[in-house]
């Protein structure tokens, strides 16, 4: 065994530095036999077939609707946001897997296709089979919602999958694992790898058939070219600097709530979370007004009824006050929050107007409680605004005129709009998730989230033979000739 195989690292409760589990840091080797494992597992779990895999994803499902209490608590100590938000997300999840398991047949089984004009006598079909073991490598911030979007989708079209969670959040991932092992204990489908991002970076290398990451976009860049040198597919969902954008006729009430919870909740821990805001001339001050009556009455903190939580990493702080800094140094107005109360885990709400888009806080992700909120002329010019970074993951529009702000999702250049809600996009299993640009690309959830964790087959069977037969050696002289006259026909003269 090699000296790293038997270390081991704990995991911490945020908010009270209290040790709650202690876990292997796997090294290469143990994270290659995890793979070996799940290959054989797959092929068992395949033969499952819809039927079967859809039965048992339902039991598990019932499962986390039994016991979600449990795991929102777990969620809780170790990831440290509040019950409810745990809740939330494993609501969300739920939904997930239930839509996966119901799916998957209607979109993945075999199915017939029209044949052509040059292939009359066959007949086709299309089938999508599993890749075989899918390594799922996810961040800590929404430790169940995320992963369970590639694993319940990857399970559900008949893969193994290897699961290797953030390690600040690896209670939480062998809470899932092991949920899923007491609903089918026969094989070993759903495995757990534990460590830091070394266990991650082995995983890319084991030979698995793809890799579904959720991280940021330093590390996205990492994994994937480590997928290069085995050619691994990889799914990449990364960060982002989504905006809100709040056009005339807009509910200011309700768009400056979601815009707080939307860009606080979570401690603004959340990918999708919104730190920019975008607000037409006329609105903008009773916007702000009301944002930073929102923002100034939540309670940030570790006790019952919190707001939300500390940062769950413990250096999560820095880059934090470094934006803030940065927002304020380059003409910021401080609307809610103390800079100089920043020193804790614990971050205030923090509103800052007036900040230049060229700073480095509007165009990094800052990943805390923040929101930058900027005037803008009107919907075109707040379009483009936020179409002004790198990133694009989501975006959300509150506004009086339907047609203008679908006009406007259209135009934004990001994955996912909301218009008049925040992030409900999340709560639509059928509609696909993830970003453009250095937010990533590849899908999951919906349709498209099974068929990224599926390959295409397709297959012809010949029905009869043809007088015109095109593919032989002695083909008649002719037939090319009437072929081609056949496609004119068709497709007209040019
Ligand atoms: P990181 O990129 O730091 O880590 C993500 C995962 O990758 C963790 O499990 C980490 O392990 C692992 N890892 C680290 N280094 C490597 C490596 N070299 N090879 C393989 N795996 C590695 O992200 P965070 O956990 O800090 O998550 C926050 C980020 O995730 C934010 O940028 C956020 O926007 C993004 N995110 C994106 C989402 C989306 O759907 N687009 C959803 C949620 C979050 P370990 O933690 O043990 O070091």
């Amino acid at each position: 065994m090699s000296e790293s195989a038997s270390m081991t690292f704990p995991s911490l409760n945020p908010g009270t530095g209290e040790e709650i589990a202690r876990y292997p840091s796997m090294d290469a080797e143990q994270v290659q036999a995890l793979v070996d494992r799940a290959r054989i597992a797959q092929a068992w779990w395949a033969d499952q077939g819809f039927a079967g895999r859809r039965r048992r994803l339902t039991e598990w499902k019932n499962t986390l609707v039994r016991r979600m209490d449990e795991l929102a608590d777990l969620v809780h100590q170790e990831n440290g946001k509040p019950r409810e938000d745990a809740l939330l997300e494993i609501l969300l999840s739920i939904e997930h897997i239930d839509w996966a398991a119901r799916n998957a047949a209607r979109t993945l089984d075999s199915r017939s296709v029209r044949s052509g004009l040059l292939s009359i006598n066959q007949s086709g079909s299309l089938g999508y089979e599993p890749l075989g073991v899918i390594g799922v490598i996810g961040p800590w911030n929404y430790p169940v919602f995320t992963p369970l979007g590639s694993i319940a989708y990857a399970l559900a079209a008949g893969n193994a999958v290897v699961f290797k969670p953030s390690e600040w959040t690896t209670a939480i991932g062998a809470w899932i694992v092991n949920s899923f092992a007491d609903v089918v204990p026969e094989q070993p489908v759903l495995l757990l790898a534990t460590g830091s991002g070394e266990a991650g970076a082995a995983l890319c290398t084991s030979g698995v058939d793809k890799i579904s990451f959720t991280g940021s976009t330093p590390t996205g860049r990492r994994v994937m070219a480590a997928c290069a040198t085995r050619l691994t597919p990889v799914v990449l969902e990364l960060g982002g600097k989504d905006a809100l954008i709040v056009d005339v006729g807009a509910d200011i009430d309700a768009a400056a709530r979601a815009a707080a919870f939307g860009g606080l909740s979570n401690g603004g821990q959340t990918c999708v979370g919104v730190e920019r805001v975008y607000v037409v001339d006329s609105l903008y001050d009773a916007f702000v007004k009301r944002l930073g009556e929102i923002a100034q009455g939540l309670r940030p903190g570790t006790e019952d009824g919190s707001s939300y939580g500390p940062m769950t990493m413990p250096n999560g702080a820095d880059k934090v006050r470094e934006h803030v800094r940065d927002a304020l140094a380059s003409g910021g107005q401080l609307v809610v929050g103390s800079p100089d109360a920043m020193g804790g885990r614990v971050i205030p709400p923090t509103v800052i107007t007036g900040v230049p888009d060229s700073s480095e806080s509007m165009l990094e992700e800052t990943f805390g409680p923040v929101i930058l909120v900027n005037r803008v002329r009107d919907l075109d010019e707040a379009v483009d605004r936020a179409n002004a970074t790198e990133y694009g993951l989501a975006a959300s529009l509150f506004g009086g005129d339907r047609r203008a702000l679908v006009a406007a999702a259209r135009r934004l250049r990001v994955g996912m709009v909301s218009i008049g809600s925040w992030v409900m996009y999340a709560g639509v299993p059928a509609l696909p998730w993830g970003g453009v640009g250095q937010s990533g690309f590849g899908r999951i959830h919906g349709a498209d989230g099974l068929r990224e964790f599926s390959r295409a087959k397709s297959v012809v069977r010949q029905r009869f033979d043809l007088p015109l037969e095109l593919t032989r050696f002695d083909r008649n002289p002719r037939t090319i000739a009437a072929v081609k006259t056949l496609v004119r026909l068709r497709h007209g003269r040019f």
